[in-house]
Parts: structure tokens; C-alpha cells; sequence
């Protein structure tokens, strides 16, 4: 090795350490991967945070939403709930925390699978925490939380923001149910209460995100915040809400990038066609975004599929 490449090697090696983080993962991106409801997976360099994770999309009930091409068992509410693990298997590997929006079977059933698969630490409200104990998850997975912490961890910090559930039939909805106390693993479907709900505003490195579980949102506890990237609910209930869009996106600081979430049809398996739930949901609301927020991008996400956004 002569004289130039000893001196230009550690300098080459200080700057990838830059670019990339020590660990060689690069930091300077934030990858994140839609799962379908108001499921997450997000990566920024060696961290992975999953929202929500519901992999096993049931198909619970009758009527519309279940397609006569979907072959699988069908669930009723007061079946146990499966998750579908071979499912979870192939799509999940390393995960370091678990953010939980409310505790309804659509935003938590498959988190005790992950959870203990895993090692994630988990974040949610008493009874989401409740209810992975009752799986067996020990407590130092578990942080119990209420609403307006902001908790810093090693490489991302997160504020957890008191939220609203969305006004499910047409605003008849309220769900403060607690956990009956001799409740046991396996929960049923119904068994899974809302228990609250929250809104999350995560710092990485590279990006601030907000995000949704539900189509509602406390006004004055999301104005000001300003992320540059918002996942907003998108499903028909937000229009039970007065001017949902128009205010969310002011409050919000008219975010660089808008993604629509909880749109889907989730009683359908990944693979099936979304174009109604497109049609019906995402098409008048990009009519929304542009008409209160012209400089907002908006990415519609496709299952499975991971957005990168670079710094
Ligand atoms: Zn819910």
C-alpha cells in the first residue's frame, strides 16, 4: 500500500461513518412500508419502529367488504382471534418498538405475535398494555402510557398525543369499555376495546412524522406541531367531522407530504384489488389536500410496498 492510500483510507472511513451511521445503515433516509389499515413499518438506519402492525387483515363478517375470492376461514366478533403467522412471518423480522394508536382488533391483535416473536418494546395505552400482559408479554416490553408524554429513546425520540376515536356510525359511536377483569389470552375479536386513543408524532433523524389511527384528532393538541410528514386517516368517518381536512392540515402546518391511511378494505388479504376504496375514499380527499394545502404532496401507499424518503 503506498503513502496516498494510507492517509486517504481513514478519511474514505470517516466519511461513509458520516453518511451512513456507525453501523453502516444510512440514517439519512427514513423507509417506510405500508401494511395495510393504519399499519407502519419504518426504518432509518439500524431502527425499526412498526405502527399498528395488523398483517392478518381477518375476514370478519358478512356483506360487501368480504370477497367471495377470498378462500380463507371465515370470523365472526365473538370468534378467538389467529393471527396469521406464517403472514406475519414473511413480512416481519427485526423490530425494536411498537407503536399502538387504540387497542381495537384492527390496530392490535397481531402485536402480542410480534411482540414476543420479536423482543419489541411496545407502546400503548392501559389496555393495550392490559392486554399483551394477558399474552404474556413481560412488563419490560410494556411502557403505559396516557397521553402527553414525550419520551426520548436512544435514536428517535416520540410525543404521544391525546387523540380521538373516529365517530363510527355516524357519531352513535362510544366505546368506554374496560377489560373485564377475569378476561384471558386468546381475547376474541370483540374482545379488543378501544381503550383510548392517540395520535403519535415521531422524530427521526431525517424526518418528523405524525400519525393516525382513527379520522379524528383534538384540534389544539396537534396546532403547532409541524412535521413534514403526515399519515392521515382517510376513511369514511372523517366526514363526520367538521372541515376534518381543511383543519387537520392547518393545525398541522400544511405538511411537505400527506399519505392517506386507514383507507384500505382490511378484510381483504394484500394482493386484493383497492380501487373502490381508491375510488370512494382517496380520490375525494386528494380533492381536499390540494384545495386547502396546493403545495402538499400526496402519496397514496400501496400494500407492502415502501415509500423512501430521503432527508
Ligand atoms: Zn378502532
Amino acid at each position: 500500500m503506498n503513502k496516498m492510500c494510507k492517509v486517504r483510507l481513514p478519511l474514505l472511513l470517516s466519511f461513509l461513518t458520516i453518511a451512513f451511521g456507525l453501523s453502516g445503515q444510512d440514517s439519512t433516509k427514513l423507509d417506510l412500508t405500508y401494511l395495510g389499515t393504519a399499519g407502519w413499518e419504518m426504518i432509518e438506519g439500524d431502527l425499526t419502529i412498526l405502527v399498528d402492525p395488523y398483517i392478518s387483515r381477518i375476514k370478519l363478517g358478512r356483506g360487501p367488504s368480504i370477497s367471495p375470492n377470498d378462500t380463507r376461514r371465515p370470523y365472526s366478533r365473538t370468534d378467538y382471534f389467529q393471527s396469521d403467522t406464517a403472514l406475519i412471518d414473511s413480512i416481519v423480522s427485526k423490530v425494536d418498538y411498537i407503536l399502538v394508536h387504540h387497542s381495537h382488533f384492527d390496530h392490535l391483535s397481531d402485536v402480542p405475535y410480534i411482540a414476543r416473536k420479536t423482543g419489541a418494546k411496545v407502546v400503548g395505552s392501559e389496555t393495550t398494555t392490559k392486554i399483551l400482559a394477558l399474552y404474556g408479554i413481560p412488563e419490560e416490553q410494556l411502557y403505559t402510557i396516557k397521553g402527553g408524554e414525550d419520551y426520548q429513546f436512544e435514536e428517535f425520540s416520540v410525543r404521544v398525543i391525546p387523540s380521538l376515536h373516529s365517530a363510527l356510525n355516524q357519531k352513535l359511536y362510544f366505546d368506554g369499555r374496560e377489560l373485564p377483569a377475569d378476561l384471558e389470552a386468546p381475547l376474541t375479536i370483540g374482545d379488543f376495546v378501544e381503550g383510548g386513543s392517540f395520535m403519535y408524532l415521531i422524530r427521526f433523524i431525517s424526518h418528523e412524522v405524525l400519525t393516525m389511527g382513527s379520522m379524528n384528532y383534538i384540534e389544539k393538541e396537534i396546532e403547532g406541531l409541524q412535521p413534514d410528514v403526515l399519515l392521515a386517516g382517510v376513511n369514511f368517518s372523517r366526514n363526520e367531522i367538521y372541515k376534518y381536512t381543511e383543519r387537520l392540515l392547518k393545525a398541522t402546518g400544511y405538511p411537505k407530504i400527506v399519505i392517506p391511511v386507514h383507507w384500505d378494505n382490511f378484510r381483504i388479504p394484500y394482493g386484493f384489488s383497492q380501487e373502490r376504496a381508491v375510488e370512494m375514499k382517496i380520490n375525494p380527499f386528494v380533492e381536499e389536500v390540494r384545495a386547502a394545502s396546493p403545495a402538499t404532496k400526496i402519496i397514496v401507499p400501496t400494500h407492502l410496498q415502501t415509500i423512501s424518503l430521503k432527508e
